[in-house]
């Protein structure tokens, strides 16, 4: 097992089953797990606002024994003296047994983890990846489907900025006979890293389509996002497709009885308050969800720290840059510029996965 949470791939799907199975046996079990993290420490670093993930960590945490510590927000921590994450990451691994980090900038849970022994999960940076609301995804389908496996699943909204489905999509690929639907206006379509190393790296099928109408009768799990309003760069362009798809009973008539519909929350008008009603709206059971599984994950890891393994860094390419200006990399300079082959050879940034360009660092 690895040591750290990153990326939902850090997992195999045994590992995946078995936090599942473990969660299955919390919910069953609850008092049977109350004492197991008893005098361990989660620190929650949230560099970015959040409330049902951190406030799930800690939940989780505490119904395990533990205790919780951190931060809300980057202006009550070191950040706001222009601490690096590095930095605050070792400080605070003199406290905690084990850390929750959302940052804005893709790659930092990485950098953290990267620089402590302690393990690091991920709880979401900037618009690349989410494992953990992932897992609370696939326990929720697991619980309301009863298999991972065979199932058609439309991801909606936001695949451009929505680390959620990002992190999905990967989580999906590798079960047997899933089938994507990826229903976006062009602007906001997945993008090429997950299309290229994910989606076509395990040979998945997938169609694209604008219409949720259409979709609709085909799908076995309609998984809605949000529009990301906090990673547009210009407001004009979010406002014009914030309202892209909002979801109604009526379009909910066309589909099947056991479609399960999800969405990772905070909604905002994707899905029409009359929805909530409909025996097929699960996005309230997947927040419940999220606890268990997040205590299956802390136990898991907390379990495993002393024999787990680290991520193989990416390697030193003289001359070549990241280019994504949400990356960790362009916030602080000093992080060294590693990068890794990925399908067909193409040169990734280690700390977001983003193509590199050729040329001197700017
Ligand atoms: N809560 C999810 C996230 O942190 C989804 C969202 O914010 O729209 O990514």
């Amino acid at each position: 097992m690895k040591k750290d949470l990153i990326d939902i791939l850090d997992l195999t799907t045994q590992q995946i089953d078995e936090l599942i199975d473990t969660a299955q046996d919390i919910i069953a079990h609850p008092d049977a797990y109350a004492e197991r993290c008893r005098r361990k420490k989660i620190a929650t670093l949230f560099y970015e606002p959040s409330t049902r993930t951190r406030l799930s960590f800690e939940a989780a945490m505490l119904d395990l024994g533990g205790e919780v510590l951190g931060f809300s927000e980057a202006s009550s921590s070191s950040a706001s003296k222009g601490e690096s994450v590095a930095d605050t990451a070792r400080v605070v691994a003199c406290f905690a047994d084990i850390i929750a980090m959302r940052h804005p900038k893709e790659g930092a849970p990485l950098v953290a983890a990267r620089n402590i022994d302690i393990p690091v999960i991920n709880a979401g940076d900037g618009g690349h990846f989410h494992p953990t609301q992932t897992l609370a995804d696939l326990l929720t389908i697991k619980r309301e489907k009863g298999r991972l496996t065979g199932l058609t699943v439309g991801l909606c909204g936001d695949l451009k900025y929505g680390r959620t489905v990002h992190s999905l999509a990967a989580a999906m690929a590798r079960y047997e006979g899933t089938h994507f639907v990826l229903i976006s206006p062009k602007e906001l379509a997945m993008p090429e890293q997950i299309v290229s190393e994910v989606l076509q790296k395990e040979g998945v099928s997938f169609e694209v389509t604008a219409s949720l109408e259409e979709a609709m009768p085909k799908l076995d799990i309609l998984y809605m996002t949000r529009v990301q309003k906090e990673r547009f760069d210009s407001e004009e362009e979010y406002r014009r497709l914030k309202d892209s798809y909002i979801l109604t009973p009526e379009k909910l008539q066309t589909a099947q009885s056991g479609l399960a519909v999800l969405h990772p929350l905070p909604r905002v008008n994707e899905i029409a308050v009359a929805v909530d009603a409909d025996p097929r709206a699960c996005y309230f059971k997947q927040v419940q969800n999220g606890k268990f599984i997040r205590m299956a994950l802390i136990l898991k890891l907390l379990q495993n720290a002393p024999s787990a393994t680290k991520r193989p860094e990416g390697d030193l390419y003289p001359g070549v840059r990241c280019e994504n200006p949400r990356c960790i990399c362009a916030a602080e300079q000093e992080l060294p510029a590693r990068f890794y082959r990925g399908r067909e050879g193409i040169l990734r940034c280690d700390w977001c996965g983003t193509r590199a360009v050729r040329g001197g660092r700017a």
